[in-house]
């Protein structure tokens, strides 16, 4: 009887606390915590019976457990989920902010100051002179004025959280002046008709998709005006028969009725790209020069920093934004403000910003750092793996992170072509690696951009094709 004949081999299923006494289990169970080696067992041990409860007659009586197979694959289970599911990758990719794999990395010269204050007792609401209750914002304020040139600043956890901080401030229940041009959708469900319905500000359009002129904005203005806004179109570009309104004009208009000039710049930068041959973004210096009364950008954009969204500008508004109870809820924590302030302290000199701020440097880079890196990489794969063909070919690395769209980086990319793996699936195992790496499909290639790929990590690719390509020998 059939029935009768799968009970036998259900009785084959080993026992949990069986396998618990396993030496090579007892061993796991110092590395790793018994709730999920626990875990893992009970997991094989229900495949095991789920393939049981589908065998036909036939194959129930060729059934056999192989016990080291299945204790490997325990071991294999443990260290899976024994490792944090946020963790390092490599982008092999090109984008430079990957939003995805966490936009901007932080500089290594950093380290030591951030983990100083996140692993003690540090001054962050705390006034060394007066030794009473101090701000956590005066970190940061004096460097990013001094670097900007505004009057006052303050940070908050985000950039959308920094306009909807600013547009309910000065515009709540009051209008809001912008460019239909200007209406942005961000990634991630950031589009400024939201943002602006959300702080209780009413949205006013002017102008055409592609076309605004100044008198557009004049005759919105009435008694319920509570702002002026400009929005950096970060991410996409209006070509051809355009008018964009300038700055300077909205500022003066702004003066002549006395209504606060906004501009969201989006990637916010201190650094002038077009001296190092890249696309123009607009600086945070210059919108502060040019009038704005209120600016908003992100830290972790072009700035090269943390998640933060900085706001400079005129005093008097940032200290109402500082009593908005937004602030509060939008308030950033100590290792942001680390970060941000170690950051900022880097580009007191930019030659030192633009080594040490990874951002800074992979978008940069000379083309001939680029071949160097492309070379040693070529080179080391080709030297030590064998079954696959390897090419250096030209390419594009992307900005990323919505800053500047139209800008393509020229690049090398190491194309690789597995002769025994389909390129999907060597594409997956790539991401499956320990280190996951993330890489471009180019029809039947996978390619790596040297770009994104920091030299120490070539070792850990080579390892990881090696691993990879070695399981699949004689397939
Ligand atoms: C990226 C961007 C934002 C959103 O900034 P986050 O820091 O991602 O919240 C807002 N406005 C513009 C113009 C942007 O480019």
């Amino acid at each position: 009887m059939i029935v009768s004949k799968k009970k036998n081999i259900f009785s084959l299923i080993p026992k949990v606390d069986d396998l618990l006494k396993e030496e090579k289990i007892k061993n796991l169970l110092k590395k790793a915590p018994r709730i999920i080696v626990v875990e893992c067992i009970r997991e094989h041990i229900d495949h095991i019976r789920n393939k049981i409860i589908k065998l036909d007659d036939q194959e129930a009586e060729a059934f056999k457990i192989d016990d080291i197979k299945l204790i490997n694959d325990i071991i294999q289970s443990v260290e899976l989920k024994n490792t944090m599911n946020l963790r390092k990758v490599i982008n092999a990719t090109g984008v430079v902010l990957h939003t995805n794999l966490g936009r901007a990395i932080l500089s290594e010269s950093i380290k030591e100051d951030v983990w100083n204050v996140a692993s003690n007792y540090s001054t962050l609401e705390f006034d060394i002179d007066s030794g009473k209750r101090g701000t956590r914002y005066s970190h940061v304020e004096e460097i990013i004025t001094k670097l900007t040139g505004a009057e006052a600043a303050m940070v908050v956890n985000n950039n959308a959280a920094a306009v909807l901080l600013v547009l309910d401030t000065l515009a709540k229940n009051k209008e809001v002046i912008v460019s239909r041009g200007q209406l942005v959708e961000i990634g991630g469900s950031f589009r400024i008709p939201d943002v602006m319905q959300q702080s209780g500000a009413k949205l006013v359009e002017v102008g055409t998709t592609n076309k605004t002129h100044i008198s557009d904005y004049e005759n919105a203005i009435c008694e319920e005006t509570g702002a002026l806004l400009k929005v950096h179109t970060s991410n996409y570009r209006i070509l051809g028969f355009t008018k964009e309104v300038p700055l300077k004009d909205i500022v003066d208009l702004g003066k002549k009725y006395n209504i606060p000039v906004v501009e969201d710049i989006g990637s916010g930068t201190f650094i002038d790209f077009s001296k190092y041959g890249l696309y123009k973004e607009p600086t945070v210096q210059e919108s502060v020069l040019g009038g704005a009364d209120i600016v908003t950008f992100s830290g972790d954009k072009l700035l090269g920093g943390p998640q933060a969204g900085i706001i400079v500008g005129k005093e008097k508004y940032i200290k109402a934004m500082k009593k908005n109870p937004y602030t509060r809820a939008f308030r950033v924590d100590k290792l942001t403000l680390a970060v941000l302030e170690a950051t900022l302290r880097l580009y007191l000199n930019e030659i030192d910003a633009v080594r040490k701020i990874p951002t800074l440097r992979m978008l940069t880079m000379s083309f001939e750092e680029i071949m160097e890196k492309a070379d040693a990489l070529y080179k080391l794969l080709k030297a030590c793996i064998k079954n696959c063909t390897f090419e250096k070919i030209n390419g594009v690395s992307q900005v990323g992170g919505g800053s500047m769209p139209l800008e393509e980086m020229g690049t090398i990319l190491i194309s690789i072509k597995p002769k025994s793996l389909s390129i999907n699936k060597f594409e997956q195992m790539l991401r499956n690696y320990k280190t996951p790496i993330i890489a471009r499909i180019s029809e039947d290639k996978v390619l790596l951009d040297v770009r994104t790929i920091k030299r120490n990590e070539f070792k850990i690719i080579a390892d990881g094709l090696s691993h990879i390509l070695m399981g699949q020998r004689g397939e």
